[in-house]
């Protein structure tokens, strides 16, 4: 079957079970509360492993102010993702016409204008400029846990493992370059025990961001050759792999653009993990079936079921 019709396949079997619900958006899903056991449960095993090596928690809404977003260089590489909220700020005969027009579902976008949030898309964002807030990191730095915030990229799509909105369990290290890329390289060791100890088929790889346009494939191919993100990779709703997790380092390019500095004056470099928790979630519900139930149940006590 083509990979279109297995996920097409798989996203009404989804919907059947009831773990996840059609809202009439494309990859905007409500959850059935197995599918959220699932995904809490997966949160803890990383919240664990987290707290073990003294990460800090830190929490931020979905949100990033405007200003930082522009800074941020994210409309440079990712402007097809990007979300922002805008909203009415006029007159009681502009807000009438704005909801007549809206009424008809014809183009209110005359009426609405930018606010200055931005959707998050990704859950490091907030992180970086609030730790440069901070007087100058001492030793060997920070390790911050941002837990699993909500985040938002505009590609809608029929694919269940491609959501508009989903939550992405981070983790960030800033630091020495040295203390930084060890810490990378040992957590996708890290992530590729936990997701093997639940059963799935990983595998890890090299990979690129999705950076736009023709200039972009070029930062994707620098970016591979560099060795900058690892991913994880397991089959969701057919034989070929997606990936649910990445590993990302970032060298000097959060640190410098937010000015976050050491107390000896060395340089600063970070690194972030992404785990995508409905992704995760999903793999589980391929490999071990839609009824957890029927799960092997050294998998069931690991989430905690
Ligand atoms: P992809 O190449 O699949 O679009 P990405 O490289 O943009 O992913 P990251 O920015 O590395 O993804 O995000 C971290 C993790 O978030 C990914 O490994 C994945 O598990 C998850 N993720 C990314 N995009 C989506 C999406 N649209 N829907 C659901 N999960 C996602
Ligand atoms: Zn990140």
């Amino acid at each position: 079957m083509a990979t279109a019709d297995l996920r097409a396949g798989f996203l009404e079997s989804l919907f059947t079970a009831g773990h996840l619900i059609p809202t009439g958006a494309r990859g905007v899903y409500g959850r059935g509360s197995t599918f959220e056991a699932i995904r809490e449960g997966f949160d803890r095993l990383v919240t664990r492993a987290a707290a073990a090596e003294g990460a800090e928690r830190l929490r931020f809404p979905p949100l990033i102010p405007r200003a930082t977003f522009e800074s941020s260089g994210y409309l440079r590489s990712f402007p097809h993702l990007a979300g922002t909220i805008f909203g009415f700020d006029g007159s009681e005969a502009a807000a009438a016409e704005q909801f007549e027009t809206a009424s008809r579902h014809d183009d209110w976008s005359g009426f609405q204008t930018m606010t200055d949030l931005v959707l998050v898309p990704a859950a490091c964002y907030p992180i970086y400029p609030a730790i440069a807030a901070r007087p100058p990191l001492a030793g060997l730095g920070a390790t911050i846990d941002p837990g699993g915030s909500y985040v938002f990229r505009h590609e809608p799509s029929d694919d269940p493992a491609r959501l508009q909105m989903f939550h992405m369990r981070e983790l960030v290290r800033i630091g020495p370059p040295d203390a930084v890329l060890a810490w990378r390289d040992a957590w996708i060791g890290r992530g590729l025990g936990l997701l093997r100890g639940l059963g799935l088929d990983v595998e890890s790889d090299l990979a690129a961001d999705p950076f736009f346009g023709r200039s972009g494939r070029m930062l994707a191919a620098s970016q591979r050759e560099q060795q900058l993100k690892i991913e994880l990779l397991v089959p969701i709703s057919g034989p070929q792999r997606t990936a649910v997790a990445s590993f990302n380092y970032h060298q000097s390019y959060f640190a410098a653009l937010h000015g976050i500095r050491r107390a000896d004056a060395g340089e600063v470099h970070t690194a972030c993990l992404g785990f995508g928790h409905e992704r995760i979630v999903l793999a589980l519900l391929w490999a071990h079936g839609l009824d957890p139930a029927d799960w092997p149940a050294d998998v069931r006590t690991e989430i905690g079921l």
